[in-house]
């Protein structure tokens, strides 16, 4: 990374708490580098009860955009001037661009879930799919799957059943999808509903690193060939799972080209800007391996 910064280094950042195990800084950066572009992207560690004293700070700094991690992601909305459709409906925004002042709110996250799975889109459009997690990271999946993929019907699976019963209501309320049917994790019945999902996608954090043998034991059994299985998880960037999943003949589908894209996007929005994302891609999968 360059190490010259004046007057007119545009600034971006993430803000986040904890926030030492983001690799937006690495996938940022990089991109400023391949591009010579004269901006930097720097994380701000800062707990919820600074959010909002740190948004002002952002403005006054004039800090041209940012990321928004976990815990500010649901909380940040409030303070926006201006939230997009899909950040609105998903309820969470991950991307902020401060114009002049004015703060906009985007989720970019759909953009990550819309480059992985649209090369598949005839193996999965109108089918049975399942998702398994409740989490911020389900939210943005189960809004891709209802505005792009039109399922007959979406398995909601999460091992507090609670939470996935108050997404769906969230969601037959927000976009009026109705299709929905929630399991607890554990049930052996679960791989009859598993084998019969075009798509099955991992929205939980088993099987990241370190516990990278750890996975969800009933979608073992599952898969078939032609099947389509997506793994959010991106560290390791071939998972447990992911690994199963092929040996079975299924189409498994990582979660660091979801991550590059939706910094992609991200990029974007702040400086108008192309991310080579092949590059970038292949960049991190080494950073991550070191
Ligand atoms: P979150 O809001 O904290 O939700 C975590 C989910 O995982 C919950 O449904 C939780 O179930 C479930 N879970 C956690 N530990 C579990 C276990 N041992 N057994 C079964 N279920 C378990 O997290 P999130 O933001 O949705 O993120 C979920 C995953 O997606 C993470 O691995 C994250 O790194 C990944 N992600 C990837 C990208 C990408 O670009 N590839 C983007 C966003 C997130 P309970 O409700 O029962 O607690």
């Amino acid at each position: 990374m360059k190490n010259t910064f004046h007057i007119n280094t545009k600034v971006l950042g993430v803000i986040g708490h904890p926030i030492k195990h983001t690799y937006s800084p690495f996938i940022h950066n990089i991109t400023i580098e391949f591009k010579n572009l004269d901006y930097v992207y720097l994380p701000f560690d800062v707990p919820t009860s600074n959010l909002r004293t740190a948004l002002k700070g952002m403005v006054a700094l004039g800090i041209k955009g940012f990321n928004v991690t976990l815990p500010h992601k649901e909380n940040i909305i409030q303070y926006m001037n201006n939230v997009s459709e899909e950040a609105s409906i998903i309820g969470s925004v991950n991307t902020v661009v401060n114009e002049l002042g004015k703060l906009s709110g985007y989720n970019t996250d759909v953009y990550g879930i819309l480059e992985t799975l649209m090369p598949h889109k005839e193996d999965i459009m109108g089918g049975e799919v399942s998702i398994v997690g409740a989490g911020g990271a389900a939210r943005a999946v189960i809004y891709t799957m209802i505005r792009y993929f039109k399922p007959s019907r979406i398995y909601l699976v999460n091992r507090t059943e609670q939470r996935a019963e108050s997404l769906k209501n969230y969601f037959k309320d927000k976009m009026k999808y109705d299709s929905f049917k929630t399991k607890e994790l554990f049930p052996p019945d679960l791989v009859d509903v598993f084998k019969k999902s075009k798509l099955i996608v991992n929205a939980t954090s088993v099987g990241m690193f370190p516990d990278s043998d750890d996975t969800i034991t009933t979608l073992a059994d599952s898969f078939s060939k032609g099947q389509v299985v997506f793994d959010l998880v991106y560290n390791p960037p071939q998972t447990h799972l992911l690994k199963l999943a092929a040996s079975k003949g299924a189409i498994a589908l990582d979660g660091l080209k979801m991550l590059v894209h939706q910094a992609a996007k991200s990029f974007e929005l702040w400086t108008g800007e192309e991310m080579p994302t092949e590059r970038i891609y292949k960049s991190l999968q080494l950073f991550i391996k070191d």
